[in-house]
């Protein structure tokens, strides 16, 4: 086991404080809660409900905590030891300054990063109209109909692409060709993915030569980059007939800021585009978290993975965005789903969508063609200096002929605090950006110049000049023409704008948010404070290691303390969700049977009640799932558990299991489960979202897991964001270390499955949060906040039990940190459904928990620790509130379908009108409880019409015409 490597401070800095600012009961508060719940203490509870057999061996080795100030300062020091470059890298990371409103409104406001993501549409109206403008700014700059509500980055959005057209396109072939001049870490990335699928990827020197290899006709689809690493901008528009009369696809990594000044791949017949939105506000952050996105032709739009915003209608026939066409995604189709994503990049998605609302389709242009220019004068002045580049064209990135003196001009600029692109062979690249100047342009050719040589100078070529943008090739057709992108460009309407959209939604900065699985917890501020520090966020991903010291040590130590929290032996932070945490769990285990010549093994098990990204990340790492039932009490059925593994045993790969389960209970046999999985010769994966009922209690890698994933987004204080971003780490034990994802790309070596994102360190700039966490709980308050989970968990569910039983608990009626309520029987006694009481908790102020997942029917709470008794407590009565509404209805006072479940919630425009028929009065619809006429939330929109809008189906900003 690694030691943590982090100095000691003085006794007199470690402090406890934080701990009781991060869980929410006080110990009077827990004497209270123990006594309802019928034990003598915490220790006596936790014993009744952690199985023996799966303790702790020994305390997790994680540093005594500090104060939040002593905390800051640590992590200012280990900030200090990366060297904030000025970046001419490129290579799908640059420059870009993040509008001060946007910043400190958006990025660093907890109403939009505390948000979850918009499953429940009424109270989350505000996101769903930045991400449905998000979609109609990337529908709008790459000239394609449809374009969903983001992807983990630009790599795994292009490997998305690549099976988005296998799944579309007529040609039978299982060849996907590439262009090699797209950016190495997205060939690497889509190598990956493409791998277990059993998909052969080609990939051509670059375009030029991508003909060839489309001559032999067998492809299914083809990728090109527009502009290419190598900032050519290749005419690709001949490729994507070539492609349609081969029956493929042709998809196309574009460039937002580009495509406002060359003509779109949409209006050339492209079928698929992709990219990051990186450049539209979100500082590079050392490769994430981006938002990436994903754009297709009409034909595709079924088949499209990840989020899609669509415009529906409510109760009221109004106008109301929710999420459209879920059936496709991996919750409901599971194994068979288009992708396995789950979690986004919602809130960088927010702040592009916001930038480019901000500087308009004007204002954009205008970035845009600065950049471009800029970038021809420094053409001029290099070839002044006697250089020539190998681009056709240019926007903002040149390939530069450097030959033997690569290596002393990355120097001469690395001495003045610059980076060129330098893992080019006789080449060097520079790539401009938003960010660049006059005085960089004149400090850049200063580099390249020879001793003696005369400095050009940016005056001399200032007139007159045209971008190196093909003629042929430049945008003339017009875009952002929608108001909401022409309207908000005076800070105060934007300040208002973005206001007036977070106030339409509930984040966690004004209710609990009780969701199980999703792990709502606190998000300090002191937490936060780091992710916008310029040494984390202005870092190139690709910057020379000598100047990422700060963050291999982050990286370091938190693998550290998250290798004691789980037990296991290794961990990489790549992975950007939990779901891209499995994909690479699994691959491991693959890799493993791989070398140990049990390839054949490929059989995945996996019970009922597991979470939708489990099978659809089995099938993506090219494995066959198996279902395994649960019995009576929600448990693994060992029976059938046996049955299937002697049944497959030959073939076993792995079990998935997901522990405490998603059924909110600790099963007592999951040691002997491990047992019988590991003696038919298969690994056991531990969906690890579940953590936070576990650290410091008993470590999966203890107790015969093999793999697991950790969420950091729920375990370990990194907010949701609206559905992002996320981190994934993907942790396994000793024989399995050596499969950790690598990244070539970046110069990291091993004989790993290759890389899983787009950077080495996936969303890195988010890590210092957990940091921040482990750093000020320390291993005592990681315990006692798992503990405490687990006692509020218990005391809802027994203070509710009389009003809504429990559906599973262990024998001794114990839940873990989440319950489940049954509200099946309500629907015959009633006709109220687990719906109708999640809509009419909004009207009571609160985000539903957990809605029919993992049981159909019921509601699933998590309270986390964060929350204090009295939060809770007012939970409970809005709970107990809307079942004594519901007895009304099985009283016959109001009828089935004419109560204020069934028509919650209740806006204030509906409760205003002139005439109001119903058997409740206006003042039951918006204040069931007096203390809501001091803190009511108004949804801004009544039930929302699924069905309507995906029959119906538009996913971008509604022509205002349409509006009246
Ligand atoms: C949240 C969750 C996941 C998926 O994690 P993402 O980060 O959303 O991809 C997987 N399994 C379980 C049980 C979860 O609750």
């Amino acid at each position: 086991m690694p030691m943590p490597s982090i100095q000691p401070l003085g006794a007199l800095e470690n402090s406890n404080e934080f701990i009781a600012r991060h869980i929410g009961i006080t110990p009077a508060d827990q004497a209270q809660m123990l006594a309802i719940v019928g034990a003598n203490s915490q220790r006596e509870l936790i014993d009744d409900i952690v199985p023996k057999s799966i303790a702790r061996s020994s305390p997790m080795q994680i540093p005594a905590p500090v104060t939040e100030a002593a905390a800051l300062r640590q992590l200012r020091a280990i900030a200090g030891k990366n060297q904030v470059f000025k970046s001419f890298i490129g290579q799908g990371y640059y420059g870009t300054f993040t509008p001060g409103v946007i910043l400190r409104n958006i990025l660093e406001n907890p109403a939009w990063y505390t948000a979850y993501t918009p499953y429940q549409a009424e109270i989350s109206q505000g996101r769903l109209e930045a991400l449905l403008n998000f979609q109609t700014m990337v529908c709008d700059l790459t000239g394609m109909p449809i374009a969903n509500a983001s992807m983990l980055d630009e790599a795994t959005a292009a490997a998305e692409a690549m099976t988005l057209a296998k799944r579309s396109v007529k040609s039978k072939s299982n060849v996907f060709l590439i262009a090699g001049d797209c950016h190495p870490q997205t060939i690497e990335v889509i190598q990956t993915r493409a791998k277990p699928l059993g998909i052969t990827v080609k990939v051509s020197t670059a375009v030029a030569t991508l003909p060839y290899l489309m001559a032999q006709g067998d492809y299914f689809g083809v990728l090109a980059q527009y502009p290419a690493t190598t900032g050519s901008i290749h005419d690709l528009r001949p490729l994507a007939g070539q492609a349609h009369a081969d029956g493929a696809a042709l998809c196309v990594a574009a460039d937002l800021l580009a495509l406002t000044l060359l003509e779109p791949p949409g209006h050339w017949d492209a079928d698929i585009v992709l990219g990051s939105s990186q450049r539209f506000g979100m500082p590079m952050g050392n490769g994430g978290p981006h938002a990436a996105f994903l754009a297709c032709r009409e034909e595709f739009k079924r088949s499209l993975p990840g989020r899609l915003v669509g415009v529906s209608i409510d109760s009221h026939g109004n106008p109301a965005l929710r999420l459209a066409l879920q059936t496709r995604e991996q919750h409901i189709r599971r194994e068979k789903a288009t992708s396995n994503i789950c979690t986004a990049q919602v809130l960088p998605a927010v702040i592009a969508s916001m930038y480019a609302l901000y500087h308009g389709p004007e204002g954009l242009k205008r970035i845009a063609e600065r950049v471009a220019t800029y970038t021809a004068i420094f053409v001029l002045g290099l070839k002044q200096l006697g250089y020539t580049i190998s681009n056709t064209g240019a926007f903002d990135s040149v390939t530069v002929k450097t030959g033997e003196a690569s290596k002393a001009i990355a120097e001469r600029a690395r001495l003045s605090g610059c980076n060129l692109r330098f893992r080019l062979k006789h080449h060097l690249g520079v790539s401009l950006d938003e960010t660049t100047s006059r005085s960089d342009i004149e400090l850049l050719w200063s580099f390249f110049a020879l001793d003696g040589q005369s400095l050009p100078v940016v005056s001399a070529f200032e007139d007159g000049v045209e971008t190196l943008i093909p003629k042929e090739l430049r945008r003339s057709s017009a875009f952002l023409s929608h108001p909401v992108f022409n309207s908000h460009h005076s800070e105060t309407a934007m300040l208002r704008y973005i206001r007036k959209l977070s106030d339409k939604d509930l984040a966690l900065d004004r209710s609990m948010i009780p969701l199980g699985s999703c792990t709502m917890k606190l998000n300090a501020t002191s937490e936060m404070l780091a992710v916008t520090w310029p040494a984390f966020a202005n870092i190139h991903p690709f910057a020379p290691a000598s100047q990422l010291r700060g963050y291999a040590e982050l990286d370091q130590q938190l693998r550290d303390w998250l290798c004691e929290a789980t037990g296991y032996a290794g961990i990489s932070l790549q992975p950007n969700a939990g779901s891209q945490g499995e994909y690479a769990g699994l691959l491991v285990i693959r890799a493993w049977l791989e070398a140990n010549g049990q390839a054949q093994r490929n059989i995945c098990l996996i019970p009922s009640s597991a979470h939708g990204t489990n099978p659809a990340s089995a099938q993506m790492a090219g494995m066959t799932v198996v279902v395994t039932a649960c019995d009576k009490q929600g448990n693994v059925d060992m029976a059938d558990l046996k049955a299937k593994c002697e049944a497959h045993s030959e073939k076993l790969a792995c079990m998935m299991i997901t522990y405490p389960s998603t059924h909110g209970v600790f099963e007592t046999e999951v040691k002997q489960l491990c047992e019988l999985v590991h003696s038919h010769g298969g690994r056991v994966y531990v969906d690890g979202a579940n953590m936070n009922a576990l650290i410091g209690l008993a470590a999966p890698g203890e107790f015969g897991g093999d793999v697991s994933h950790l969420n950091l987004h729920k375990t370990f204080c990194i907010p949701h964001g609206g559905g992002g971003p996320g981190v994934g780490p993907v942790c396994v034990v000793d024989d399995l270390v050596p499969y950790l994802p690598g990244h070539a790309t970046a110069g990291l070596p091993g004989k790993s499955i290759g890389a899983i994102s787009a950077a080495p360190l996936g969303n890195a700039a988010v890590l210092p949060i957990s940091w921040m966490y482990c750093r000020m709980m320390g291993p005592d308050g990681l315990k006692q906040a798992s503990e405490v989970a687990i006692l509020s968990a218990n005391y809802i569910s027994v203070r509710l039990k009389d009003h809504y039983p429990t559906l599973y608990a262990s024998s001794n009626g114990r839940v873990a940190h989440e319950c489940i309520l049954d509200l099946r029987p309500l629907k015959d006694s009633s006709g109220v459904t687990a719906e109708d009481v999640a809509k009419r908790l909004m009207d009571y102020g609160f985000h539903a928990p957990t809605l029919s997942f993992p049981v159909p029917g019921t509601l699933m709470i998590e309270p986390t620790e964060s929350e204090n008794l009295a939060e809770i407590d007012r939970f409970i009565e809005a709970m107990i509130s809307i079942r004594q509404e519901i007895r009304k209805i099985e009283n016959g006072a109001w009828p089935q379908d004419n109560n204020p479940l069934k028509y919650a919630p209740h806006t204030a425009a509906s409760l205003l009108g002139e005439q109001w028929a119903r058997p409740y009065s206006r003042e039951i619809a918006a204040f069931p409880l007096a203390e809501l006429k001091q803190t009511k939330y108004w949804p801004t929109v009544g039930r929302v019409d699924n069905v309507w809008g995906d029959r119906n189906l538009f996913c971008s900003c509604i022509p205002v015409a349409n509006y009246a």
